[in-house]
């Protein structure tokens, strides 16, 4: 993967976990790089140090179980040679199969790595507009007001969002198939899932509901929500029946069981094109997630129900990929401007820094006079970008990794745990033989 010095000078804005791995993949192929980092210049809300990727939160990585979707794309990482990874594992810190560090070594790690390499130049500095010439932008939830006027002047209001109001995501496979019913609203469509409620069932939800313990977030944490995007459990304190008039009214829906309108409905919204992920519609909430487990799985049809995504509610700035961008994440016309990280709309550290890597390989090839490449949609990465590409632009929320992403496996295995491994076999092979087709770990003909 090395090449010889590239005569581009390639500028990289922001230099947490995605703007490191973007910054060493060009760099290892040759790449000049100018890493523009803003901290201890200015600093965010969550950031407390000046250390090259440091996290702002939780010490772990979660899994490594290649039968989980997190361990599968860290196997998809560790092929492409990610930094974090191996930042991570020099910092580790015992926690069973999850990838947890001591953050103040694993912020050292980062920060010898990236600005100790020979190609790579970090400036303290705020970046307050686009760069002209090349450049991955990686700044994040919380990215500057500064950039984020600039990134709106280019992609337009709708563009760019400042904070995520999320439902929970269930797998159509976990669904009570002898509960729920597939109808649209008088008839018009079959797109949803219906969860259908008797009287009972809808008082003792609400009263649950508003029992339920919210997580509190942090000052700068609290957004002001729009009428549209209210809480859950907000909307249930305003009045027993509010969600029965709001997003779980049973106008124009019977339950083919019964042959009589329910007292209430929670619908189900598809994520995805095959129809395995399944959001709660208006259920954006900040409940804390055993919270949500207790009170969700009272939904008729959602007892057993798989959680690929639980809701929350914070400051999050990110782009509305699948309106604005290319599927490499571009804005049109600018293939060598790339958006990479939590600002493109994935969600969580080593999603981020996948896409930090995905933009370095892009652009790094773009340079080269190649294609840009993106994995298939059998392996995590493939199905995250497949999703930021394929959602609809006007309900466009964050998404981590979960096995909901990746295409359904040719042949139905009943088993859970079986399954899973199954798919993860799938996509790391898979991921292999696409490396190896697209020449991802090759510099091209013209830097090499
Ligand atoms: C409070 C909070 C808690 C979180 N907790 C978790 C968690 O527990 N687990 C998890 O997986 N994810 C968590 N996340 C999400 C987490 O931020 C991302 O997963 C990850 O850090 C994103 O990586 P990134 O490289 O895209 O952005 P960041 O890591 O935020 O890096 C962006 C960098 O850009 C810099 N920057 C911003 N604007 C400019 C500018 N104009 N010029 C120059 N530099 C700039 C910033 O200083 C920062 O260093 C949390 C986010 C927040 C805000």
């Amino acid at each position: 993967m090395s090449g010889s010095v590239g005569v581009t000078r390639v500028t990289v804005v922001g230099g947490g976990l995605a703007g490191c791995e973007a910054a060493l993949q060009l760099a290892s192929r040759g790449q000049r790089v100018r890493l523009v980092e803003m901290r201890p210049v200015r600093g965010t809300e969550a950031h407390k140090t000046d250390s090259l990727g440091e996290l702002v939160c939780t010490n772990s990585f979660k899994s490594e179980d290649p039968s989980n979707a997190h361990g599968q794309l860290k196997r998809e990482m560790t092929t492409l040679g990610s930094v974090l990874l191996a930042s991570a594992r020099e910092s580790r810190v015992p926690a069973g199969s999850a990838l947890a560090v001591d953050r103040a070594l694993f912020g050292e790690a980062m920060t010898r790595a990236v600005a100790g390499h020979p190609l790579v130049e970090v400036v303290r500095e705020e970046c307050a507009d686009l760069p002209p010439g090349p450049a991955v932008i990686a700044t994040g939830p919380l990215t500057s007001p500064g950039l984020s006027a600039a990134i709106r002047g280019m992609l337009g209001d709708e563009g760019l969002a400042f904070f995520d109001a999320i439902a929970p995501i269930v797998h159509r496979e976990s669904l009570d198939e002898s509960v729920v019913f597939d109808a649209g609203r008088f008839g018009e469509d079959a797109d949803y899932v219906n969860c259908p409620m008797s009287r009972e069932e809808y008082d003792a939800f609400i009263a649950a509901l508003k029992e339920g313990d919210v997580h509190e977030g942090h000052d700068w944490d609290e957004v002001p929500y729009f009428e549209g995007c209210l809480p859950i459990e907000v909307m249930a304190a305003r009045g027993h029946d509010t969600l029965r008039f709001g997003p779980m009214k049973p106008i124009g829906l019977v339950d083919p069981r019964t042959g009589r309108r329910p007292w209430a409905v929670v619908q189900l919204r598809r994520e995805d094109a095959a129809g395995q992920m399944l959001n709660l519609v208006g259920f954006q909430t900040r409940l804390r997630i055993p919270e949500q487990r207790r009170v969700f799985t009272m939904i008729p049809g959602l007892a057993d129900a798989e959680f690929l995504r639980w809701g929350s509610i914070h400051r999050n700035s990110y782009l509305n990929f699948p309106g604005c961008l290319t599927p490499h994440g571009s804005p049109p016309g600018r293939d060598d401007l790339i958006f990479a990280g939590q600002l493109t709309g994935v969600e969580g550290y080593t999603e981020s820094a996948a896409s930090g890597i995905m933009a370095g390989i892009n652009l790094s090839r773009i340079l080269e006079g190649r294609d840009p490449v993106v994995p298939p949609p059998t392996t995590m990465l493939g199905g995250l970008y497949r999703y930021l590409r394929e959602s609809r632009p006007g309900h466009f929320q964050p998404m981590n990794s979960n096995w909901g992403l990746v295409d359904p496996l040719t042949e139905k295995i009943r088993d859970k745990g079986e399954r899973r491994v199954a798919l993860g076999e799938r996509a790391q092979a898979d991921f292999l033989e696409w490396t190896e087709r697209a020449g991802v770990m090759e510099a091209g003909a013209q830097s090499s």
